[in-house]
């Protein structure tokens, strides 16, 4: 099937490669990459990107959940799966089959595990501040609890930073205390004789500003796609990113709005002037916010047209002033390069008042993901 008929994402392969290789040179020796792709790769297409990340020598990949996992065994990911949540006790089974590396959410579900009778391999998850998910850190007792359980293998121990993106002066004091939470624990279970278990933290802004820490794997999420959350992000390590990521829809349609016609549903824009417009076949569905709606901007011939009236489901407006050229059948740019210009996925997150994960993890089912 032709791929790029309607609308599609284009996976830029080298650049993943590149952003690879700038993790590992800015990660100190023996911290190996572990990338999160869970969200189908964040909207990327979770196949393309972990084989080529296992093309890289990627041993270790973590998704959200033992669904994601098993996808990833059936696409001949070969490595360690880590799941980074809750796995109900019906879905038991498929932890064992399908060697996933389950994740304990606290104690009580440790005991859980424990009881099911089988064995699991797990990594312990360590709340050092954030309370989400984790035994919380001052627990010592009940986490070396969790390493004697005969039918628990603890392979792993880690936690998660939840302000390492922020810069100000409590943001980087929380930080800090959580990473000392997370080396008290480590240092308590090392003082009761607990060795060789493995020690993660870090996200994608724990690799960027705190790069100097030592741990055993990085859980690169976002960076490693090539974008930062936020448009007005700042890092500490000088990394050079690039996207891997474009968004591509087709021109369907173009016309003519003359002045007082409005158009698409709620007659929601209406024209000021007689101008082209071009109708694009992409619309909410496959994951474009519908608060762009007369607001944002797409890329076409290396120009800018503007978003038009309400968002559909399938479809959008654009207005296609002063571009006489664009004919159907065209690609229009969503998210990448066009001529000169680019939308980054930070910029269309900017104008639907969200961060670029959000946009690219819920890129829709529909679209096409063609590595190029
Ligand atoms: C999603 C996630 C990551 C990756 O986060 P990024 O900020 O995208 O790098 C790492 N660890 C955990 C526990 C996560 O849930």
């Amino acid at each position: 099937m032709y791929q790029k008929g309607r609308a599609w994402i284009e996976l830029n392969i080298e650049h993943l490669k590149h952003n690879v290789e700038e993790f590992r040179s800015l990660l100190p020796s023996g911290c190996a990459l572990m990338p999160a792709v869970k969200a189908n790769a964040y909207g990327h297409g979770a196949a393309l990107i972990s084989k080529a990340l296992q093309e890289q020598g990627i041993q270790s990949f973590c998704v959200a959940s033992a669904a994601e996992g098993i996808k990833l065994r059936q696409e001949g990911i070969t490595g360690e799966i880590l799941v980074l949540s809750y796995t109900h006790p019906e879905q038991f089974e498929d932890l064992i089959t399908y060697h996933l590396i389950q994740t304990v959410v606290d104690g009580n579900y440790a005991r859980e595990l424990q009881n099911d009778g089988r064995k699991f391999t797990v990594h312990v998850g360590i709340d050092t501040g954030m309370h989400r998910l984790g035994e919380w850190w001052e627990n010592v007792e009940e986490i070396v609890k969790i390493f004697q359980m005969p039918n628990l293998t603890v392979t792993g121990i880690y936690s998660h930073l939840c302000v390492s993106d922020g810069k100000d002066a409590r943001e980087q004091a929380y930080t800090l205390e959580q990473i000392h939470h997370f080396e008290y624990v480590v240092e308590e279970l090392h003082r009761r004789g607990i060795h060789g278990f493995k020690q993660h933290l870090q996200g994608s802004y724990g690799i960027l500003n705190y790069s100097e820490l030592c741990f055993d794997y990085a859980r690169a999420g976002i960076a490693l796609y090539g974008i930062l959350s936020g448009k007005q992000d700042k890092v500490n390590a000088s990394v050079k990113l690039k996207p891997v990521l474009s968004l591509k829809a087709r021109v369907e349609s173009v016309k003519m709005l003359y002045q007082g016609e409005s158009a698409g549903y709620g007659l929601a824009y209406c024209a000021n002037r007689n101008h082209k417009i071009g109708i694009l076949s992409i619309g909410y569905a496959d994951g474009i916010p519908r608060n762009l709606s007369n607001r944002g901007q797409v890329l076409c011939n290396g120009k800018i047209a503007p978003i038009i009236g309400r968002i559909c489901m399938d479809q959008m407006l654009v207005d296609f002033s002063g571009m006489e050229q664009v004919k159907p059948g065209d690609a229009a740019v969503l998210i990448g390069k066009s001529g000169e210009i680019e939308i980054r996925a930070e910029d269309m997150a900017g104008w639907a008042g969200t961060i670029s994960n959000e946009i690219l993890s819920r890129m829709g089912e529909r679209l096409e993901r063609v590595a190029v």
